[in-house]
């Protein structure tokens, strides 16, 4: 299949030539008829499977036939949970619509509200939100959603993650019933089930993945070593290794910084991008990577969900992840779209436990290396065996329980950052085959993750 088989217009075309692309993903060549033909769409796709493109291409379509946006509406609505997945989605709009009379814009926290004001009072045509920024929004009277003919969820899984469930319901509770309503998420979790049956109507259910494995282009390892060592066991990797562009992941902020503060100290570029750091610094360091002034990324999970670097060759766990699925999250960052990664992990004895429970979810144990000069002290015990994943039972969704605290807005800052047992619940559906069918697939331009994306 191409993409002139998919019906789409010329103007759309050229956009996804120039671009680079020839052959639409599985998840494109599956979603765009269905959104095309005015379908409600229910899809488990990660971020690296082309899912942006194929909600965003369709709606492109759809919008440039109706009536111009009036002042003040939207007539697309894209919610996502993080300000960096906003932005990218804001990039795509842009770069995909660039041929089209369509206007568009990105709202999030973390930024001063009244340039997003004055960009949504003549109307837009797709506005790409996170959720807490766009209700402060709509209380202000900026945005009305009577035109609203499209909404889009994604990573749906993630928003109830980071504690938006009540923000999505009051979202809902302002929207026309009659609409058109996609929904994206990592997984198809009983959570996402439950949530889905008041939002969606008859959709086309679309699963692009197969259960519980990682990436088959991404080569995973184990270095075992002590947890006082892993600073400079990374160090040397770096340098041994020559990697030009890493993303090391950390549990927490402050651990982020240290680390940083370390690796600047070896003569190493780094910067720190995690949910305490402004805006304006995030996207500065993401730049700073994309161009390779800044060699590594020390983020952590939530700061770094959906970052979209083309063909990021190396990942590091510098700590294994506390919910295992993110595991399969982090190491989604490498080996898109057809192109090898690399996955390494530090692992001290302490966290056997939870290297045991990331194998469970990948259900494969992963190879182990120890580097000469790096030997633990403290042995890395042996891993459990595996056990079969059993079917988790669904749960009821309490719409009405406060999700999370006021001032949370921007996302990378709810509650849901650090996810607690309780949140534990991903069933971390995730592989990553080639998803373009061919292995040239991904040869585009770079990416900016600047926040505007104001016509
Ligand atoms: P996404 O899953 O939307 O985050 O997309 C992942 C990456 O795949 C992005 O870098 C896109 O630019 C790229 N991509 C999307 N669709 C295609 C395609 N049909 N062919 C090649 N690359 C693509």
């Amino acid at each position: 299949m191409s993409f002139t088989d998919l019906g789409l217009s010329a103007p759309i075309q050229k956009a996804i030539a120039e671009k680079g692309y020839d052959t639409p993903s599985p998840i494109q060549a599956q979603a765009i008829p269905a959104v095309l033909a005015g379908k409600d769409v229910m899809a488990a796709a990660q971020t690296g499977t082309g899912k942006t493109a194929g909600f965003t291409l369709p709606i492109l379509e759809l919008l440039s036939k109706g009536e111009k946006a009036r002042p003040n509406q939207a007539r697309t609505l894209i919610i996502t949970p993080t300000r960096e997945l906003a932005a990218q989605i804001a990039e795509n709009v842009e770069m995909y619509g660039k041929h089209l009379d369509l206007k568009s814009t990105v709202v999030f926290g973390g930024v001063k509200i009244n340039p997003q004001m004055l960009r949504l009072r003549q109307g837009v045509d797709i506005l790409v939100a996170t959720p807490g920024r766009l209700l402060d929004l709509y209380n202000q009277n900026a945005v009305r959603f009577n035109q609203l003919e499209v909404l889009v969820l994604d990573e749906a899984d993630r928003m109830l993650d980071m504690g938006f469930l009540r923000d999505i319901k009051k979202i809902l509770s302002l929207l026309p019933k009659k609409r058109q309503t996609l929904l994206f998420s990592a997984t198809f979790s009983p959570d996402i089930r439950e949530l889905a049956k008041g939002i969606v109507n008859d959709p086309v259910e679309i699963s692009i993945s197969p259960k519980n494995t990682t990436a088959e282009t991404v080569e995973q390892l184990i270095y075992p070593v002590d947890k006082n060592k892993k600073a400079s066991l990374l160090t040397h990797l770096i340098k041994a290794n020559d990697w030009r562009q890493v993303i090391v992941f950390m549990k927490t902020k402050h651990g982020a910084n240290k680390l940083t503060k370390q690796l600047d100290a070896s003569g190493i570029k780094a910067a720190a991008i995690h949910g305490n750091k402004s805006q304006g610094a995030r996207t500065k360091a993401l730049a700073q990577f994309k161009e390779g002034s800044i060699n590594v990324l020390v983020a952590t999970d939530i700061a770094a969900r959906g970052i979209d670097i083309d063909q990021l060759p190396q990942v590091v766990n510098f700590e294994l992840p506390n919910v295992p699925e993110d595991y399969v999250h982090r190491i989604g960052r490498t080996g898109r779209a057809g192109a090898t990664g690399q996955a390494v992990s530090l692992v001290c004895a302490d966290e056997i436990d939870l290297l045991n429970d990331v194998q469970h979810v990948i259900q494969s144990h992963l190879p182990r290396e120890v580097v000469a000069g790096f030997e633990p002290v403290n042995a890395l015990p042996e891993s459990r065996k595996l056990r079969p994943l059993k079917a988790k039972k669904t749960k009821k969704i309490k719409w009405d329980k406060p999700e999370h605290k006021d001032g949370q807005r921007s996302g990378d800052n709810a509650r849901g950052h650090k996810p607690t047992g309780k949140n534990r619940r991903h069933t971390g559906n995730s592989t990553k085959v080639n998803p373009y069918g061919n292995s040239s697939s991904n040869k585009t331009g770079k990416h900016h993750a600047k926040p505007s994306a104001n016509k």
